[in-house]
């Protein structure tokens, strides 16, 4: 077979979860949460699935959710999207931001990426037949050089892609930035994709900016967000995406013959859930708490700890401890100290290295104190 992604291997999560699951290593790399969702939730799922709503959902997905969706951009955001036309369910973000990228992108159009990118979007790009420019965030803050950005737009770009709070850095735009971007979509012909799966996930009393406020952008801008990492579910695979109608209309002809529609009683549960409990205004103040601890430990190692503002992941520079490459280190790490990590250079196009790894911290405290453990001895 003619490959048609001939320089990409298997994902990094799945490498390092395995290289975690044979060696029997705390898994800090792939990000997931290791303690169970709300048996609320649960239950609402085993009490769809008796109750025998297991056909197709609609190809928009469960109305109850959409609205409620759009009731809640409304009420956090004061945005407007209409449940009919400008908000779709999806088979996780992973599935709304592949089928976006089919949407938009033909040959030779160019995207916009700002590395560390998380590692869906250039495949992705480049499956369509589009060019993936990529503009590196400042290390060590990470911060988006705008000057740089208003540089490579031209008339071939077609995308740019914002993850934001963003994985793997942990860094969260400010309103200066959103406004940076909206005058920027103001300028030029090219769309948005702000990936926000993060968006409850923020630190230190700093609140999410969503391009989803940016309502002189609206026809611009395509959000994503993920219910896995909201209710502490990434096995479920729901998610969704926002689009001002005339985006969504193209949006469902892909998605229609894409997968057609999600699983129908996870819907269902989480549309209920949602309407009847407050789980997600919590989220910043429950991920801080593991944040605070897991740095305070981090402190006690070798590690130079880089800020999280942001996300259930933090990085750290390993200089002191390593000469080896990144995917070295973290596979050194896994194997001997048994804990896993995620080496930040597969998140670059051409895989630099800065030495540094990335933790996942979505886990229950004894499991970040023990890695904490294997940590010091480094
Ligand atoms: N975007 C980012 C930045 C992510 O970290 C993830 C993590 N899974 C996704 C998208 C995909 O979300 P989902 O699991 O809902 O497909
Ligand atoms: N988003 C998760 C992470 O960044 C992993 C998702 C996946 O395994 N594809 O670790």
């Amino acid at each position: 077979i003619k490959s048609k992604l001939p320089n990409i291997s298997t994902t990094i999560f799945s490498v390092m979860s395995q290289l975690a699951n044979e060696h029997q290593a705390i898994n800090l790399a792939q990000g997931f949460p290791d303690f169970n969702a709300d048996s609320e939730l649960i239950s609402r799922l085993n009490f769809y699935s008796t109750q025998n709503y297991n056909q197709y959902a609609p190809m928009t997905g469960v109305e109850k959710l959409r609205i409620l969706l759009s009731e809640k951009y409304s009420s956090i955001y004061q945005s407007d999207y209409d449940f009919q036309n400008e908000i779709n369910i999806t088979s996780g973000a992973s599935q709304a931001i592949f089928n976006i990228i089919s949407t938009l992108i033909h040959p030779n159009d160019e995207v916009i990426i700002f590395e560390p990118a998380y590692d869906l979007y250039q495949p992705t790009v480049e499956l369509f037949g589009g060019k993936i420019v990529s503009i590196q965030l400042k290390y060590p803050e990470y911060s988006i050089d705008f000057e740089e950005l208003k540089q490579k737009i031209n008339d071939k770009t077609k995308l740019i892609i914002v993850n934001n709070p963003n994985n793997p850095t942990g860094r969260i735009l400010s309103e200066n930035d959103l406004k940076q971007f909206e005058q920027i979509l103001k300028d030029s012909n090219c769309y948005l994709l702000a990936d926000e799966v993060y968006e409850h996930i923020t630190f230190d009393g700093k609140s999410h900016q969503s391009f989803a406020k940016l309502k002189s952008v609206k026809d611009k801008v395509f959000i994503v967000g993920s219910f896995g990492k909201l209710f502490h579910i990434t096995g479920w695979k729901i998610g969704y995406i926002l689009a001002e109608k005339e985006l969504m209309k193209e949006f469902r002809k892909c998605h229609q013959f894409n997968t057609f529609s999600t699983h129908t009683p996870s819907q269902y549960a989480i549309a209920d859930y949602l309407e009847n409990s407050d789980h997600y205004l919590h989220l910043n103040d429950f991920f801080q708490q593991k944040r605070d601890l897991f740095v305070d430990g981090l402190k006690s190692t070798n590690f130079e700890i880089l800020s999280s503002e942001g996300t259930y992941f933090i990085s750290a520079n390993y200089s002191k401890i390593s000469d080896l490459s990144d995917d070295e280190f973290a596979k050194e790490l896994t194997i001997n100290h048994k804990v896993a990590t995620i080496p930040i250079s597969a998140f670059y196009h051409d895989k630099t290295d800065h030495n540094i790894v990335r933790f996942c911290f979505a886990k229950k405290d004894e499991t970040l104190l023990m890695a904490i453990e294997n940590l010091k001895n480094l």
